[in-house]
């Protein structure tokens, strides 16, 4: 197994938060999901009058509390069941991804480890891709993900991962996640599918959540 280099964290956010900015990515694309009504649901289910707030705040808060996206999992998995849900999160994860890059789009134009992205080998293109987006993860929150390749996969391990941070289930059940990662992997490789995994998952007990990714397209 080889480690990438990924820098260290280097958030100012206060501690056990989430940027605001980034995580209302994620609760516009599950409320583009679900519908207005269907989602402003979830949020009471989630019976966190915080979050219902710091989805409508105006002004926007700076941050939410990192619990956040693990209290609308559950609430999806309540209301909706665990495959219902899981099948949700995903294609939510997937609209965060395109939200995401469209936020970023300027920062990743300047950036010199964006330029010559797509001229790459596919599996080169990943692997950077990959390190880009744990970079933002990394310097913009108190996520930590490393980086690892085994074989033909790309490791994503994610430490204090928010999607089930104060989450206790019997599986693994960072849907979203996943659903970016293949929605990630679509738009570097110009539109394939690609196998993706979560192979461990904190809220079930292991020391972290980890996501295996096929470097090779499915056929
Ligand atoms: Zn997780």
């Amino acid at each position: 197994m080889t480690d990438s280099s990924v820098s260290a964290p280097q958030s100012l956010l206060p501690a056990g938060s989430f940027p605001y900015r980034f995580g209302r990515i994620v609760l516009l694309a599950w409320e583009e999901v679900l519908g207005k009504e269907a989602f402003e649901r979830v949020l009471r289910e989630t019976g966190d009058p915080g979050l219902q707030a710091a989805h409508f705040a105006d002004p926007r808060p700076l941050h939410f509390k990192l619990e956040a996206f693990g209290q609308v999992e559950g609430a999806l998995d309540t209301l909706y069941g665990e495959q219902a849900g899981r099948g949700m999160s995903l294609r939510a994860g997937r609209i965060a991804l395109r939200k995401g890059l469209r936020e970023i789009a300027g920062a990743l134009t300047a950036s010199p480890q964006c330029r010559g992205l797509r001229s790459l080998p596919l599996q080169s293109r990943i692997l950077r891709g990959a390190e880009l987006l744990a970079e933002v993860f990394n310097r913009n929150s108190e996520q930590v993900v490393r980086l690892a390749t085994e074989g033909g996969s790309l490791l994503w391990t994610h430490e204090r991962c928010p999607y089930c941070f104060g989450r206790h289930t019997q599986r693994a059940c960072c849907h979203l996640l996943v659903g970016t990662f293949q929605e990630g992997l679509a738009w570097l490789s110009g539109g394939k599918h690609f196998a993706v995994e979560e192979v461990s998952c904190s809220a079930r007990g292991d020391p972290a959540c980890t996501f295996r990714m096929a470097t090779a397209p499915l056929t």
